[in-house]
C-alpha cells in the first residue's frame, strides 16, 4: 500500500508505505471525543511505515484506558490530529487515523471495538468482527500481520 494524507491545513503531509496491520473502527469514548464523532477509523501500523517529519507535529500526552500514556500527535499549525500511540500497545507501532488519508476509502474497519459505547443510532455492517471492548491480538490478527508485530518488537522493522 502507498497512500498519502496529511492535516487540514496542508502542512503536515505523510506517506504510508504498507498495509496496515489491522484496522481498527474504535467506538471508545476517548476516539468518540477526540474525534468529536461516533466513531474512529485507526489503522495501527509500524511508525516506521508512516513516512513524515515526526518530529514537526506537536504531542499531548494523555491517559490512555490502560492507565498507561495515550500520546496524540497533530499538525502544530491547525491540531488536525494525525495518529495517536499508545504506550500499552506493544512495538513502536501508531494508531493513523483513516480520514487523514487523501482516499480514505483504501481502508476499511476489519473489526469494531468498543462497542459498549457505541452511538446506538449507528448500525454496524454484517459480517464484521465486534467486539465490546478490546480483543486477544494472538487470537484475532491474521498470522502475517502478528509476524510484522515480531518483528517491530525485535528492533527488526
Ligand atoms: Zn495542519
Ligand atoms: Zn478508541
Amino acid at each position: 500500500m502507498d497512500e498519502a494524507g496529511g492535516c487540514a491545513c496542508g502542512k503536515v503531509r505523510y506517506r504510508l508505505r504498507a498495509t496496515p496491520l489491522v484496522v481498527h473502527a474504535c467506538h471508545c469514548r476517548d476516539c468518540q471525543r477526540l474525534s468529536g464523532s461516533a466513531f474512529l477509523t485507526n489503522i495501527w501500523i509500524e511508525r516506521g511505515f508512516v513516512e513524515a517529519d515526526h518530529r514537526a507535529l506537536r504531542s499531548v500526552m494523555l491517559q490512555g484506558g490502560s492507565g498507561k500514556p495515550h500520546e496524540v500527535f497533530s499538525c502544530p499549525d491547525c491540531g488536525t490530529a494525525l495518529y495517536s500511540k499508545y504506550h500499552a500497545a506493544p512495538g513502536d507501532t501508531v494508531l493513523l487515523r483513516a480520514g487523514t488519508l487523501d482516499r480514505p476509502e483504501a481502508v476499511r474497519p476489519d473489526v469494531h471495538i468498543f462497542t459498549r459505547s457505541k452511538m446506538p443510532w449507528l448500525p454496524l455492517p454484517d459480517g464484521v468482527p465486534v467486539f465490546e471492548s478490546f480483543y486477544r491480538i494472538a487470537e484475532f490478527w491474521p498470522e502475517a500481520s502478528r509476524e510484522r508485530l515480531r518483528r517491530n518488537i525485535a528492533g527488526e522493522g
